[in-house]
């Protein structure tokens, strides 16, 4: 972050000065008291379980040299620290989120929105990965995504940024318009339609229209960048937006697609695409056909900041992943796919894919629950056992009550009772994987996040 005047802040939110401290501008914005910085902003943010007011006086003692303070706080025993400003605001998360787009308005560069039921972060890393074959680009760590997240994703933005892109995340109608209203992006993704926070939105219909508040703000000259291949992102009409839309995906139909694509296994794939008459062909080293997806709309976005093909390429090939996604780790023989950061039934799919296409001596599945589905919990999990069905794959071991389901239906395609096991926690599944793992399988592990499976992951790298 650039060094910030914290009186301007303060009318950055309308905040009222209680007290100044010694030092006129703050370095950092923190709201966790655990990993602030000397020199920081403490945003004490309200939430279910703790109320950071009571973390202050901690803030102050790790390095804050300014603290927001919500209306209604008693600030007595803060106003003993003579060195430290003190900030009254209405509402500690809308200063922050206040504050953020003050400091973004300070950046004229391009910002990039993506959004999606899944795919997010791997889009995400992607683009910016493809975009850093020429630019510095700044974008969120991990998954910075939400109303907080992403005000301090902007804080890192830094002088030397010459491009941003950002994850934006939801589970109700009105989170991404927030969002876009804080960042106002120029281009926009819209990876796909899925099931994710299905209970809170209704139906796939009510997940595309809340999704299509990243383009609220569009008008001529915005982008809006959609996988054309997803049954529900394929009906937006083109016609009745003053801004442009670009379909993309493997199918023909699509405004970008690819001339031909080559897995090529756990190297990843290869695709070629047809640009200005040309054959060019590109290397992802990412594994699934979803990511030659992910990889088209970054490709796409690199040739619309006027990359040369040599720098898009240089771009794919630099970028580390993020963790948990579909991470392919080896030890010795053995190759275990790490893809336990989360779960639904799309990702768990493509998951398989992956799993069905490696080289080995057998092939395990280790599924975990999927949760925040509500009453589409039974019907998402039995479409995962119906799609295991159609994949070559030895074993299935399901983790929890409600993977139970993907076995059930499993069986009703006819897999065989002794190719499926069910335990109900990680535990159990650490044990009976103990017994009978073998040096040439491959074990893909995949779980929503609070099923934390990379309890399973740890347990088969460090096994001897
Ligand atoms: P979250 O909502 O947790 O932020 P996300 O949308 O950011 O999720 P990722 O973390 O990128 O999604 O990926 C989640 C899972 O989906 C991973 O298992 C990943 O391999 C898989 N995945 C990535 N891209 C796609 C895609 N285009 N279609 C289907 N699955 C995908
Ligand atoms: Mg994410």
């Amino acid at each position: 972050m650039m060094k910030q005047n914290i009186q301007a802040i303060a009318r950055a939110c309308n905040g009222t000065i209680i007290k100044k401290g010694s030092v006129d501008t703050i370095g950092s914005v923190s709201t966790d008291t655990r990993t602030i910085q000397k020199g920081s902003l403490f945003v004490p943010l309200i939430g279910e379980k703790f109320d950071g007011h009571t973390f202050i006086e901690e803030a102050i003692k790790n390095g804050a040299q300014a603290v927001f303070v919500q209306e209604g706080h008693n600030t007595k025993t803060i106003q003993a620290f003579n060195d430290v400003w003190l900030i009254e605001v209405k509402d500690t998360l809308k200063a922050l989120q206040a504050i953020s787009v003050y400091y973004r308005k300070l950046f004229p560069i391009p910002f990039i929105g993506v959004t999606g039921s899944v795919g997010k972060t791997s889009t995400k890393d992607l683009i910016s990965g493809v975009l850093s074959g020429k630019f510095n680009v700044h974008k969120n760590l991990g998954n910075f995504n939400n109303e907080i997240g992403l005000p301090l994703t902007l804080f890192n933005l830094e002088e030397n940024h010459q491009i941003s892109v950002l994850e934006m995340g939801m589970s109700s109608f009105g989170e991404i318009r927030d969002l876009v209203d804080m960042v106002h992006p120029e281009i926009g993704v819209i990876t796909n339609i899925g099931v994710s926070h299905i209970e809170h939105l209704g139906s796939k219909e009510g997940i595309l229209k809340a999704k299509m508040e990243i383009a609220s703000n569009f008008k001529e000259g915005n982008y809006l960048l959609v996988n054309g291949d997803d049954e529900y992102l394929r009906c937006i009409h083109k016609d009745d937006k003053d801004y442009t839309v670009i379909f993309y995906g493997l199918s023909s139909t699509n405004d970008f697609y690819p001339m031909s694509v080559e897995d090529l296994g756990e190297e990843g794939s290869a695709f070629t695409v047809e640009i200005n008459g040309e054959a060019v062909p590109f290397k992802i080293r990412q594994l699934g056909i979803h990511n030659v997806y992910n990889a088209l709309a970054a490709v796409w976005i690199g040739l619309k900041y006027h990359m040369t093909f040599e720098e898009i390429q240089r771009g794919l090939d630099g970028f580390q992943p993020s963790k948990m996604r579909l991470e392919v780790i080896t030890k010795g023989r053995m190759k275990i796919i790490n893809d336990a950061y989360n779960a639904s039934p799309d990702s768990m799919k493509a998951a398989l894919d992956v799993l069905d296409h490696m080289k080995s001596n057998r092939k395990i599945a280790v599924l975990g629950n999927m949760f925040e589905m509500g009453s589409f919990s039974e019907e998402g999990h039995r479409s995962v056992g119906a799609y295991f069905a159609k994949k070559n794959i030895d074993i299935l071991v399901t983790v929890g009550e409600m993977a139970n389901w993907i076995g059930l239906e499993a069986k009703k395609y006819g897999i065989e009772e002794n190719s499926i096991r069910h335990v109900f926690n990680n535990k159990e599944a650490i044990e009976m994987l103990g017994q009978f793992v073998q040096e040439e399988d491959a074990i893909l592990v995949k779980g929503s996040r609070g099923m934390a499976m990379e309890e399973i992951v740890n347990f088969l790298q460090e096994r001897s």
